[in-house]
């Protein structure tokens, strides 16, 4: 298993309605030294490919992409997912329906910060039905600029987003892929490796 893996196993916790929590380390309190790892390995899978902008969705995927953009040197976007008042510019817009919360949300991101010059690479914290970076696909289009690549922290393998954009041909690397997971008996199996249960973990791995 590879680090992000073990992280997950030893402090994550499934939530009914197939949610896995990983609030310690990513989507409430941020463990920078994961993040940093996170960031240096996608950086590296991504190593042949060009970019001079990390897109991402607020909230939890700023944090992956804002380490991504220092490791690159390039500007961080984050698309918006309520209208500002105090913003005048005009914005791209997409919708996306909300696997967590349930509902269609719009996303916003001012033109002026993507254009058709632009090789992005889109990042966020969670894949599930491929919603969120659809969205964020349309509005890179919407500007005119290419999608470079996608980088996911934990992909749903079990649910479709991950198989329609490698269908779609877009280059899309995910840290940890989730095979199948279990709220009931706190199980869960990663793509692609071999079952491990570690000692003292709240989650143990499917035999
Ligand atoms: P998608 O748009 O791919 O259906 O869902 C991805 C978005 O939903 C991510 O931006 C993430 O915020 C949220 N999400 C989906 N599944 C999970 C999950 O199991 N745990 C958490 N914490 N967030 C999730």
């Amino acid at each position: 298993m590879n680090f992000l893996e073990e992280k997950i196993v030893t402090d994550g916790t499934i939530k009914q309605g197939n949610i896995l929590k990983i609030d310690n380390f990513l989507n409430h309190q941020i463990d920078i030294d994961i993040m940093r790892q996170i960031a240096y390995e996608l950086k590296r899978r991504f190593r042949n490919v060009e970019i001079n902008k990390v897109l991402t969705i607020e909230a939890s995927g700023i944090a992956i992409a804002t380490m991504l953009g220092d490791l690159y040197d390039v500007p961080v976007v984050f698309a918006k997912k309520s209208e500002t008042a105090n913003s005048t510019d005009s914005k791209y817009v997409s919708q996306a329906y909300s696997f967590t919360h349930k509902k269609y949300n719009n996303v916003f991101v001012s033109k002026p910060y993507l254009n058709a010059t632009d090789r992005v690479l889109i990042v966020d914290d969670f894949l599930a039905n491929g919603e969120a970076i659809h969205a964020l696909i349309d509005i890179v289009h919407q500007a005119g600029g290419q999608v470079a690549g996608i980088g996911i922290v934990v992909e749903k393998g079990q649910q479709e987003g991950g198989s329609k954009l490698r269908e779609e041909g877009y280059r899309l690397e995910s840290m940890a892929i989730v095979e199948e997971m279990d709220w009931e008996t706190q199980t869960i199996r990663f793509r692609h490796q071999p079952p491990r249960k570690l000692s003292g973990a709240n989650l143990s791995v499917l035999p």
